[in-house]
Parts: structure tokens; C-alpha cells; sequence
């Protein structure tokens, strides 16, 4: 069967019915808006994906279904990175009418049990005929106790840079479909099934450990020259630091790979955050207690922005960034485009 043999009532009755309520939902998907409740004291997060078919993803090297994981995991990343608490999520979907129903169900699929993972319900969206790509678009609203939400701004000098997880790997499944091979499973899933560090956000938030926090989807550099930036501060990463899979390391080129794409490389979706000094330790004893590496590579000084790499021989280069940017052709990679 075609999406255009059920139309788009269809479609979206489909959704409704496949969507089991949610805490907080007065109103999901049916009526004009979803009404909504918050929990006491809390403020409300929001975050917007655009997903393109063809610059984000392509259909012939994933699968629907991880296809629906990836496009709600990445904005819940969103709100990890704010140390919120994801609740309602609305789904913007265009796709060609001779598309396989099968496909959107799988779509579908991935999507919802990507939410309720997590917690989140689907309360609505908008669904439209496309002249050829897919193009979806994720909204998540979340929460977070008012005025415990961490910013980019906050990073002082004499911060710790500390990142969790592993660098790198994603990029390097991007790397090796673009050159026509096959990423082995555990780098393929770091690229097409990434897993937001949601509960690890809301514990360093609890515990009031980071300063400013990111989450990585441009690159380690990109990302971390927007904290840079938003307080005024300048960064070292210490090369010999980054966090590296085996699976990397097996298929890495050292010298050239890691430069190119732990450093550079995006959509990682681990969490990037500075910490003051006395308090590494605590961070990295809640990765421990939480099953997530956390660890600490580099450091933030005085300045204006600026950002330099230690490389292995001990030396300090100021670095270009050139994380990904969809209107820059020079930029590093993310996108397929
Ligand atoms: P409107 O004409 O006001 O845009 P629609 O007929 O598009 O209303 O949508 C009807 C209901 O279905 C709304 O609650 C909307 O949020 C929901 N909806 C539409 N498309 C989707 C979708 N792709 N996923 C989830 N909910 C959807
Ligand atoms: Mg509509």
C-alpha cells in the first residue's frame, strides 16, 4: 500500500492511534493545538530539527526505522545539553505520495520508541506531500527547574573542558559509506542510532557540576568554540586526551584521523561541558556510576573566544574551526552534502 491510498487524514489517524497518553497531555494529537502542563516551578525548553533527505541522511544507507530513532534522538540531545527533562515531542513530515506505507510505519516505529525511551509523547505535527525528498522536522519540548537550565555562557577560565562517551566514531561511519564501504556495526550505530545523554545532562544539572554545556552534533571544535564564544573565554583541547573506541582506533590512521574527524567531525551527540577544577573528580565518579565515560580534555583560560589543540609532542596551535556549516563550503563534516 501507498501513503497516497490512505491520504493524510489517514496518515495522521494512524499516528493518533499508535500514540498511548502521555503525563502532562491534556490534549495531544486532534485538535487545533495540543494543551499542555508543565510540573510546578518548572520552565519550558524547546528545540527544532530540520532533517533533509539527501544533506542529513540517505534512504539507501539506513533504514527507516533507525531513520525515525536518529531524527527524535537527536533533538532530545538538545535537551540533555540543557540538563532538561524531555516531555512532548510534535513531528513535521514530508514525503512523496507513492512512498511505501511500510516505510513510514517503520518511520513511525522508530520514532515512538525512541520517545518513549525516554519518556516523551508524540502530541502533534504536520504532514504534507513532498515533490521528492523527505523532509522531517522534530520539535521537543522539555523542562527544567526554573533557573537550573545550563547555557553555553557560563565556562570561567580555569574550567575543565570534559566530554563523554567517544569522539569521532560517527564521522568515521560517514567517512567510510562516502567512500563506498561498510562501517562495521558499532561505528554504524554511532552514526545512524545515536543515544542522547539524556539522563547524564539531568544529573550534572542536579548536581550543579557544569558551568556551560553543549551537546556535540557540528564537531568537538565547532561545539566547543560556540561555548568559547557565548562566555568569553578561550579553550585548549589536549590531543593525547580525546576519547577514542577500539572500533576507531582499529580503523583510524591515527595521525590524520583523529585530527580530522574526533576534532572535527560531527554528530557525536555526547555531552561537552567545563567544570571548575575541584569539581572533575565528582563529574567523572557520576560517568562511572552511570556506565558513560566521562572525562576531562582540556581547559579553559582567560580571552576572547579563541581556541587552541596540544598536540602529542607537547606544542600549542591555535586551530581554524571548521565544524560543519550547511552554508559554507570549506566546512567539516556533518551533512552529506
Ligand atoms: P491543521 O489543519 O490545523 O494543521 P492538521 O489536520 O494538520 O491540522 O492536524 C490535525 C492534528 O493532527 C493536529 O493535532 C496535529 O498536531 C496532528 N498532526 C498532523 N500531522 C502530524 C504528524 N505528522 N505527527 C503527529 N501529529 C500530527
Ligand atoms: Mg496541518
Amino acid at each position: 500500500m501507498k501513503l497516497s491510498d490512505i491520504g493524510e487524514f489517514g496518515l495522521i489517524e494512524r499516528i493518533r492511534r499508535s500514540v498511548a497518553p502521555g503525563d502532562g497531555v491534556h490534549r495531544g494529537i486532534g485538535d487545533d493545538a495540543a494543551e499542555l502542563q508543565l510540573p510546578d516551578g518548572h520552565h519550558l525548553l524547546t528545540s527544532t530539527d530540520l532533517l533533509i533527505e539527501g544533506i542529513h541522511f540517505r534512504r539507501d544507507w539506513t533504514t527507516s526505522e533507525a531513520l525515525g530513532h536518529k531524527a527524535v534522538a537527536v533533538n532530545l540531545s538538545d535537551i540533555a545539553a540543557m540538563a532538561g527533562t524531555p516531555r512532548f515531542l510534535y513531528l513535521g513530515l514530508a514525503c512523496p505520495g507513492d512512498t511505501d506505507l511500510q516505510e513510514i510505519d517503520a518511520f513511525l516505529a522508530g520514532a515512538l520508541d525512541e520517545a518513549k525511551a525516554f519518556g516523551v509523547t508524540l502530541v502533534g505535527g504536520d504532514t504534507c506531500r513532498s515533490p521528492g525528498p523527505w523532509m522531517i522536522s522534530v520539535t521537543v519540548e522539555g523542562s527544567v527547574p526554573s533557573g537550573k537550565a545550563i547555557g553555553r555562557n557560563g565556562a570561567r577560565a580555569g574550567d575543565v573542558v570534559m566530554v563523554s562517551g567517544t569522539l569521532g566514531d560517527s564521522a568515521l561511519a560517514l567517512r567510510i559509506l562516502t567512500d563506498g564501504g561498510h562501517p562495521d556495526p558499532y561505528l554504524s550505530s554511532r552514526h545512524h542510532r545515536p543515544t542522547p545523554r539524556v539522563d547524564l545532562g539531568q544529573e550534572l544539572g542536579k548536581k550543579g557540576l557544569p558551568t556551560a554545556m553543549i551537546d556535540l552534533s557540528d564537531g568537538l571544535t565547532s561545539d566547543l568554540e560556540h561555548i568559547l564564544q557565548s562566555s568569553h573565554v578561550d579553550g585548549m583541547i589536549d590531543l593525547a586526551e580525546l576519547p577514542l573506541s577500539t572500533a576507531f582506533l582499529h580503523q583510524a590512521e591515527r595521525d590524520t584521523l583523529v585530527r580530522e574527524l574526533a576534532l572535527h567531525g560531527g554528530e557525536d551527540y555526547e555531552l561537552l561541558f567545563t567544570v571548575p577544577p575541584e569539581r572533575v573528580a565528582e563529574a567523572t565518579a557520576l560517568g562511572v556510576a552511570m556506565g558513560i565515560p566521562v572525562r576531562p580534555i582540556g581547559a579553559i583560560s582567560a580571552g576572547q573566544g579563541r581556541l587552541a589543540v596540544r598536540e602529542a609532542d607537547g606544542t600549542l596551535q591555535t586551530i581554524r574551526v571548521r565544524g560543519f556549516d550547511h552554508f559554507c563550503q570549506s566546512s567539516g563534516e556533518k551533512g552529506l552534502a
